[in-house]
């Protein structure tokens, strides 16, 4: 049963700035990018606004663009584009094979890069109709005051589950944000916050704009595990950057998805760098991610499972990215 959208306002700005401006001078207004997140939360009454300020007619926010230093991703570009775009596809492959991961083939022609990496985290208890959530108690993320997960915790563990964020992240991304003050750029990290109930660190009103990655980065590769095979959201997604000479490590960089309430670099990779990739350096990977993964009952496959593979998917990708050569 989903909840009427009642009145809607549409504000159809074409440039950031009227973007920008338009949220500052409607409090409680919403960006709209395909809409494909926010109109299904919005439906379910835990998303509430009464004007939407729609992104698809900025051209500015629609081109992927190199000029000799990096490459510059539009937050509008949509992610058919993005899986399909023949550079991205050699250059960043994590990139391009986390974008044809994400739910269904219409979704992607909608479905924007901006959107994907603002999307909001995912609870069993919280991603359910007005009703069902009336039904069995809200919950301390929407209108209630305990969480069904953690009961006597008061952090909502919800879990950031946005494919893109892991493969930008071992790319080494920074993003631009736009607000009225003008523009700032930061490392894409910095915009995640261990917090499922505010996991952006965006500042009311502040527009994803573009992001950035740099020209030469390592063989990369993305692997996900999800319920649907054709239509899912990650219970786990892994993204691995590898550089090896011979058969050595000379760089390595995981990021993982879909078990925390932000997507994040695993820490504690830099020692690998110089030893032989062997099953004693998989076995340690194997140890560090899941030590560091902090997946919790918020899906219905179990959070030991969902460790459990973040680890696997790991330890496949690297081997993986190896034979086929990461140099
Ligand atoms: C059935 C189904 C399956 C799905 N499966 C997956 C999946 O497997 N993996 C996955 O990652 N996602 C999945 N999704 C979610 C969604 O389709 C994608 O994440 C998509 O990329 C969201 O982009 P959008 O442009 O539609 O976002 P929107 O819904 O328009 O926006 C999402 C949020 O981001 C904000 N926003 C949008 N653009 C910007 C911007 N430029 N700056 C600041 N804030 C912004 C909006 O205000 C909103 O809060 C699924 C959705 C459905 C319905
Ligand atoms: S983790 Fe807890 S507070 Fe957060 S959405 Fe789930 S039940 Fe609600």
């Amino acid at each position: 049963m989903s909840t009427s959208l009642g009145e809607l306002r549409l504000v159809q700005p074409s440039t950031v700035k009227e973007a920008v401006a338009a949220r500052f001078e409607h409090p409680g207004s919403r960006f709209i990018a395909g809409g494909t997140d926010l109109i299904v939360n919005m439906r379910r009454g835990i998303i509430r606004s009464d004007l939407l300020v729609d992104l698809s007619g900025i051209d500015e926010l629609t081109e992927i663009t190199t000029d000799g230093l990096d490459v510059t991703i539009g937050a509008g570009v949509t992610l058919a584009a993005l899986a399909h775009n023949s550079e991205i596809a050699g250059r960043y492959r994590a990139l391009a094979q986390a974008a044809e991961a994400i739910a269904a083939p219409g979704h992607r022609v909608i479905g924007t890069v901006g959107g994907n990496l603002c999307l909001d985290t995912r609870c069993i208890y919280y991603n359910q109709s007005e009703w069902w959530r009336s039904a069995h108690a809200y919950c301390l993320k929407n209108r209630g005051d305990v969480c069904h997960v953690a009961p006597q915790g008061k952090r909502c563990h919800a879990a950031f589950a946005g494919d893109l964020a892991p493969a930008l992240l071992v790319l080494g991304a920074e993003i631009d944000i736009a607000s009225a003050q003008g523009v700032r750029r930061i490392p894409l990290s910095e915009l995640y916050v261990e917090d499922g109930k505010a996991h952006l660190a965006l500042a009311d009103g502040e527009l994803l704009v573009a992001l950035h990655l740099p020209l030469n980065p390592p063989p990369s590769g993305y692997a996900k595990v999800r319920l649907r095979g054709a239509i899912d959201f990650p219970l786990a997604g892994v993204a691995v950057a590898l550089a090896a000479s011979g058969p050595n490590v000379n760089s390595l960089r995981i990021a993982l998805t879909g078990t925390n309430s932000r997507p994040f670099l695993v820490a504690g990779t830099e020692p690998f760098a110089g030893r032989p990739i062997d099953e004693k350096l998989l076995h340690e990977l194997d140890r560090l991610v899941q030590k560091q993964v902090q997946p919790m009952r918020t899906t219905i496959a179990s959070a030991n499972y969902r460790r459990i593979a973040a680890a696997a998917l790991t330890r496949r990708l690297v081997k993986k990215l190896f034979a086929e050569g990461a140099a």
